[in-house]
Formats: C-alpha cells, sequence, structure tokens
C-alpha cells in the first residue's frame, strides 16, 4: 500500500445522503489502501458529514474535509428528490470554489458524483483526471442507455400505449409504461441534464460502480464491453470496514426492542431519505401491517426537513415507529430482522443484500423500478409489493392499499416456502458480496487495478 501513500485524491459528493453515504465510504476505501483523500463539501452541508470524517481520521485513516466557500443559503443540501432550479443555481456559486480547490492542492485524481456533470470541464481545464462516481448499479445503467438510444437503436416497442419491451440486454425487459419517467419518451429538462450526464462519463476517465460483479455480471459485462465505457466496480461501498458509530439512548432503546424479538421475525419498512408519504397512503400501511400481525419498525419521513429533525420512538401494536434518521445499517445487521419494505434505492438495496435480508419491493421514483426488476425478476431475492405507476412527489404517487401491502408483508413474512427460497437466495448472494470485498475477490481486484491506472496516469 505504501505506492499509494503519494497519491491525493478528492471526493465531491452530492449532498444528499443516498450519495453522501457512499462517497464517504468509497474515500474511506481508497484511505485504506494508503492514499490521502479529501471530501469536498459546502459550509451549510458539512454539518452533516463533520463527525463521520472526524471519527474517521481519529481511527487513523487519511481522510479529510474541504469546505468549499458558497453562497449561504445551502440550497445544495438536497431534502427532496427533485433537482430544483434552486439546486442547480447553488451549483454554479460551487463552480469558482471547486476550481480554486484544484489549483491550490493539485490532487492526482478527482471523483465526483454522477450529478455533478459540469465538474468534468473544470477538471480537464486543470489537468486532473476525473472519474465519475455511480450511485446506482450495472443493471440500471445499462436500461437507461438502452431507452435513451431508443430512438436509434430499435430496441424497444411500445404495446397499445401500455407495456413496453426492451430488447439489447441479457434479458428481456418488460414494464408498463407508466413505471417509467416522462424523460425516457420526452424531451424535457431532466433528459437534458441526465445527457449532460451521459457526456460527461463519457469526456471522464470512467466510472466507478457501487456495486460487485457476481451481483450483475452480465451487466458489468454488457456495461463495458458492449456499450463500451469504462467502469470499476469497488462495492458494495456499504462493507466498507467503518468504525462503529458512537451509541446513543436512542440507539440503545431501537436495538433493545429488537433483541426481545425472535429471529427473523420484524420487518423492517424504510423508503429512503427523500420520500414522502400522504397521509392516506400511511394509514394503508398501517392498517395493512396491524392485519399482517408480525412485528415491525417503521420509518416515517413526513417533513421535508426530516435530516435534522429531533428522532421520536413510539410503540404502536406490533411495531417501533421511527420519525427522523433511523440507524438502518445497524437495523438491517440485527438478527431478528427478516424482511425489509424498501423503495428500492440503490444503497438500501446494497445494504439488504449484504445483510441477508429479502426485500418487499415498493420502487417510486429515479432508476427504483430497474433495481426492482433486477432483485426480483433475475435475482429472486425480493417480492413485489405491485407499484404500477412512477412518481416523485408524494401527491403524484399512487396508493397502495391495505390489502396489497398484508399480501406482501405475508409472503415475505410469513413461515413457509416462498420465505425460505427467498431467504437461501439472498444468503447465497450475502456470501458472494462479502467475498466479493475480501483480498482476491472481484471488488478487492479491481480497486487494486483502479489505484494502478490513477498511478499510471501520473507518469
Ligand atoms: N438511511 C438511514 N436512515 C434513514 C434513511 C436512510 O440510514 O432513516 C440511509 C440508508 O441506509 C442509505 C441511504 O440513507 O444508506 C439512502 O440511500 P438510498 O439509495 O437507499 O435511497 P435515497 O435516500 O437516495 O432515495
Amino acid at each position: 500500500m505504501a505506492k499509494y501513500q503519494e497519491l491525493h485524491i478528492f471526493f465531491f459528493p452530492l449532498m444528499a445522503p443516498g450519495h453522501l453515504i457512499p462517497m464517504i465510504n468509497l474515500a474511506n476505501l481508497f484511505a485504506i489502501h494508503g492514499s490521502k483523500t479529501t471530501v469536498l463539501t459546502t459550509q451549510k452541508c458539512t454539518s452533516l458529514i463533520h463527525n463521520h470524517i472526524n471519527q474517521l481520521h481519529l481511527s487513523g485513516h487519511n481522510i479529510n474535509l474541504l469546505v468549499l466557500s458558497s453562497s449561504e443559503k445551502g440550497n445544495e443540501n438536497i431534502t427532496s428528490p427533485e433537482l430544483s432550479t434552486c439546486f442547480l443555481k447553488a451549483m454554479d456559486d460551487l463552480h469558482e470554489p471547486f476550481d480554486q480547490a484544484l489549483k491550490e492542492h493539485q490532487p492526482n485524481c478527482v471523483v465526483t458524483d454522477m450529478y455533478l456533470p459540469w465538474t468534468q470541464e473544470i477538471a480537464s481545464q486543470n489537468k486532473i483526471p476525473r472519474l465519475l462516481f455511480h450511485t446506482m448499479g450495472y443493471f440500471a445503467l445499462c436500461v437507461i442507455d438502452t431507452l435513451d438510444n431508443h430512438a436509434t437503436n430499435g430496441c424497444v416497442n411500445v404495446f397499445r400505449d401500455e407495456m413496453v419491451a426492451v430488447h439489447g440486454l441479457p434479458h428481456l425487459l418488460q414494464m408498463k409504461k407508466s413505471q417509467l419517467h416522462d424523460s425516457v419518451f420526452t424531451r424535457n429538462k431532466f433528459r437534458e441534464f441526465m445527457e449532460s450526464v451521459t457526456e460527461s462519463e463519457l469526456r471522464s476517465h470512467g466510472a466507478i460502480v457501487n456495486t460487485f460483479y457476481e451481483l450483475e455480471p452480465q451487466y458489468a459485462d454488457h456495461y463495458r464491453n458492449i456499450i463500451g465505457r469504462k467502469g470499476w466496480h469497488v462495492g458494495p461501498l456499504s462493507l466498507v470496514n467503518l468504525p462503529s458509530p458512537s451509541r446513543t439512548n436512542y440507539h440503545e432503546r431501537i436495538m433493545t426492542w429488537l433483541d426481545s424479538k425472535q429471529l427473523k421475525s420484524v420487518l423492517y419498512i424504510c423508503f429512503g431519505s427523500l420520500s414522502h408519504q400522504t397521509k392516506i397512503q400511511l394509514e394503508e400501511i398501517a392498517h395493512g401491517l396491524e392485519n399482517a400481525n408480525h412485528h415491525f419498525i417503521w420509518v416515517i419521513r413526513n417533513t421535508k426537513e426530516d435530516v435534522q429533525e429531533k428522532e421520536i420512538l413510539t410503540e404502536q401494536g406490533k411495531g417501533l415507529v421511527i420519525k427522523g434518521w433511523a440507524p438502518q445499517a445497524e437495523i438491517l445487521s440485527h438478527s431478528s430482522i427478516g424482511g425489509f419494505m424498501t423503495h428500492c434505492g440503490w444503497n438500501s438495496v446494497l445494504e439488504s443484500i449484504t445483510r441477508g435480508v429479502p426485500m418487499l419491493t415498493w420502487p417510486m421514483f429515479a432508476e427504483q423500478f430497474y433495481n426492482e426488476k433486477l432483485m426480483v425478476d433475475v435475482l429472486g431475492v425480493g417480492v413485489k409489493i405491485g407499484v404500477q405507476e412512477w412518481g416523485m412527489r408524494e401527491e403524484e404517487k399512487e396508493v397502495i392499499g391495505r390489502e396489497m401491502v398484508e399480501r406482501g408483508v405475508r409472503r415475505v413474512m410469513d413461515e413457509g416456502e416462498e420465505k425460505q427460497s427467498l431467504g437461501k437466495r439472498m444468503n447465497s448472494m450475502e456470501e458472494k458480496a462479502r467475498r466479493a470485498v475480501e483480498k482476491g475477490g472481484s471488488s478487492s481486484v479491481e480497486m487494486e487495478r483502479l489505484m494502478q491506472e490513477i498511478c499510471a496516469w501520473r507518469s
């Protein structure tokens, strides 16, 4: 590892938990390999990561924080899934501080989030290689590429305006048109933004993908050999060795509650860091859970400022309700968790796999419907609750009724053949994930290859 000590690498995450958490893990992975790493942030977002980075630093890792000066509004901190005009304006304000930081510190390489395409140009002006960080897996990336190019590749058929069939991938993919974002078929602002993301990837030195080969081998090959992009899979990053978080009273209460439950008897419910649900939907979930009659931990995010909100724990029937931020990785690691009702955010999916917990899938927006396809139809490690419509804002989401909730929960949690075979497939995938990051495993070898390539760019 000594050979990498002279490397200094910058990491610039998007300021949203689903992007920030894996990026910090990635920076830490580079630090474990011996290089100096610096995570860029802004004044307003420092509080989100300062403690975490500090803890890593104190435990001996060469990981640092560099605060970019920017306007004090803090619009770069994402608390809802929309990439609003305020957010895009906040990004404009960061161009100059980013440029200055590169000029001042001259890192050997800069790794920036996929949604920060503008960093490519600035890195290239400064002659610093840029790698893009994908917070989704190869399967979703391949589907998106095929859909983006459907006008020219002829790989997409729409039947009676309802069903979409996507050809040209290792599996035939069939989805409802309503499960796809409008931008697939209409040129709009989001489509233009995504085109700039792709263009920036093509001009970059390649992409780091938070996945492991054994999870989606045919899609890793498709991405690299058929689409022809450069990708390094070094995940799952949720397995990077991190110091254990300091336990608060709040954590202790959750863990004590879980300790009192039987093996694999509790369903964990969380829809990520950005998803909100209407009161009607929350009521339907509550009834569905009550009727299914299993223990549960349910994380409810009902205000847009949740991340800073104080956590509140209440017992409700057979469950524990958390309003605020849940220690998700720790909860999923507990042996009494037997299922995860998830919105299929890529980090949640990977955390579920690395803890061997079968999923009940409830996709909402972004690439979540593709993640559901991979988990349920290709890998068989989850069951679908049955969402038919893509929806980002709570009021545009389809309401899933209590019967569907109950049926889904029973399929994953009731003792029987289905639970057993889901568990078996999941355990085997968990094992593969762990092996991938061990010495000699696919992700570990890939990481070494990447480090060597970064060294070669210096000469
Ligand atoms: N998370 C958490 N506690 C919460 C909600 C989310 O720790 O109450 C973490 C979760 O473990 C994951 C990330 O936040 O690492 C969410 O990322 P994901 O890709 O699953 O979904 P997103 O929030 O981006 O929609």
